[in-house]
Parts: structure tokens; C-alpha cells; sequence
């Protein structure tokens, strides 16, 4: 008696979740280093902080709270978040971006749902998706107003949007200090000697690095982190995101903290070929094993 017996495995992951700026396009693009120049003169010129002060704040605000926008809500700057969104990415070198038709064909070819998870807004997410010819090869963005809806135009909407941040946040975390007083984080890092610093008021944006921002999103989108891989150019969104149990992909072989690393997006099929194995069949041939239900007369 003699019959094949056909078992089959699931593939390892069904989602792949990709970061957007400087992962799905080089850094050589220049916008990265726009987008820093941009803020900088936001700090100028809309929040009238002094220009000397500008690279240690920056400095400090990004490694404290994940993105500089973050911070400077954090410690008292309060301003329009579209306003400064448009400030930041209206005047980016699209025109750099251009299409990429051998990232498009990769991921139109895999199997697996493709999710978009950035820090940016949703202008900018739209305009370098297209710019790069990939608008139509993603099923959802998760980006700054999905994980902040409630802070469209001000600040006087914290109260809903700080639940998000949860481990026993109450409104209370936000008002420690004064609206009116922007909190000294130079000062106060320089006394604690240290860059990443204790002691810090909390910000109400919810975003990247921040395990409960990735968290949020992943349920937002309901995806499962254990069949999920996570591509990201930020080391420590890569750790963030690996200590919710992702496995992830980062762009460097410089730092061997992802699952996997590419130099580029495009070596992608080389890097992890097993993305594209569809359902596997695992073949078992057996001979005169009498299990009855299993053979097929
Ligand atoms: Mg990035």
C-alpha cells in the first residue's frame, strides 16, 4: 500500500510592514537632510528659539521623544500640527523621488498584505508613495494622524488622545509642567549628565520609537507581530519593534541588530528569497502504513 501524504505549512509571515523615509528610498535622496534643515527653521522662525540652542535641542528632543515635534510638545511649545507638517515637508526636493519600477514589481509580486507605518503625516506619506510610483502596491498607511486623530489642530485635545499611551498615563503626566513655561531640557539633561534623560514631561504625541505607538498601530491595522516583518532604517525603531516580538529588517550590515539586513530595499528577493515560497507543500511518502483514513482506496 502506497500513498503520498500532503502536509501543509503556513508561510512564516503574512504581513510586511514597511517604514517609509530612508527605507523605501535611499538616504542619498536629500529629503532626510531637508526635512532636518526644515525643522530647524520652523524652531526659528514659528517657535522664536534662539538659533545657537537649536542643534543641542534637537539633539535631545529627538533621542528623548522619538521625533522633534514630539519634544517640543513635550516641553511646552504648542502650534498647529498640520501647519507645522506643511512647514516641514511642503518644500522637500520631491522632485528626487523619482519611480521606482523594480521596488514596485518586487512588491507587487509578494504574497503577504503590505502595511505602510511612518511617523510622517499623511500629505507627505501620499505625495513620496506616488512620487515613487508605489501608491497602489499598499493596503493601508499608518501614519502621525492614525495614531494621533484627535490632535488635528491643537493641543486642548490631549485628554482623548493620552489613553493611546496607556501603562497608567493620566491627564495629570501632561500638566506637570506649565503651558506657559517651556521646560528647560538643556538645563536639565546637562545636570543629569546625560543625553537620554529621567525626569522628563511627557509628550501627548504618540509616534515611533515608543513600544505603545507600535503596539497601536499594529492593532489598528490588526496585524500579528509573531507572523509580521518589519522593515526600518531607525536602529531603535528596530529595537522597539523587536521587543513587541517583530522580526526585522534593517538597511545596514553595520549593526547586527535586525533579523535581517539589506543595503538596499531593491536586494530584497536575494536577501530573504523565502518571501515569495507560497504555501509549502511538505511531501511525505510513506509505504504500507496501514492509517486507514488517510489512504485513499
Ligand atoms: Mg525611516
Amino acid at each position: 500500500m502506497e500513498y503520498e501524504y500532503r502536509q501543509i505549512q503556513r508561510p512564516k509571515y503574512d504581513c510586511l510592514l514597511f517604514d517609509l523615509d530612508d527605507t523605501l528610498y535611499p538616504l542619498s535622496s536629500g529629503l532626510a537632510a531637508a526635512v532636518l534643515r526644515n525643522i530647524q527653521d520652523y524652531m526659528i522662525e514659528k517657535l522664536g528659539i534662539e538659533e545657537s540652542k537649536i542643534p543641542d535641542l534637537c539633539n535631545l528632543l529627538y533621542k528623548n521623544y522619538g521625533t522633534t515635534m514630539a519634544g517640543l510638545r513635550a516641553i511646552g511649545y504648542d502650534f498647529d500640527y498640520d501647519e507645522y507638517h506643511s512647514f516641514v515637508h511642503g518644500r522637500l526636493p520631491y522632485e528626487n523621488l523619482k519611480p521606482d519600477s523594480v521596488l514596485r514589481s518586487l512588491l507587487l509580486s509578494l504574497p503577504q498584505r503590505k502595511v505602510i507605518f511612518t511617523n510622517a503625516d499623511k500629505i507627505h506619506a501620499i505625495k513620496a508613495l506616488s512620487k515613487l510610483g508605489l501608491e497602489d502596491c499598499f493596503e493601508g498607511i499608518i501614519c502621525f494622524e492614525t495614531l494621533n486623530p484627535t490632535h488635528k489642530h491643537a493641543a486642548s485635545d490631549d485628554e482623548d488622545e493620552i489613553e493611546f499611551l496607556g501603562t497608567n498615563q493620566s491627564n495629570g503626566s501632561s500638566s506637570t509642567y506649565s503651558p506657559r513655561k517651556i521646560f528647560d531640557i538643556i538645563g536639565h539633561c546637562s545636570q543629569t549628565n546625560a543625553v537620554v534623560s529621567s525626569g522628563l514631561p511627557k509628550t501627548p504625541i504618540v509616534c515611533k520609537p515608543s513600544e505603545s505607538a507600535i503596539e497601536r498601530a499594529l492593532k489598528i491595522a490588526n496585524i500579528d507581530p509573531a507572523r509580521t516583518l518589519f522593515f526600518e532604517d531607525s536602529l531603535r525603531n528596530i529595537q522597539s519593534g523587536k521587543r513587541i516580538g517583530l522580526d526585522t529588517v534593517g538597511k545596514s550590515q553595520r549593526v547586527k541588530v535586525s533579523d535581517y539586513a539589506l543595503e538596499s530595499i531593491h536586494n530584497l528577493r536575494e536577501a530573504i528569497p523565502e518571501l515569495w515560497e507560497a504555501e509549502k507543500l511538505a511531501e511525505v511518502n510513506y509505504s504500507g502504513v496501514p492509517l486507514e483514513a488517510s489512504v485513499i482506496a
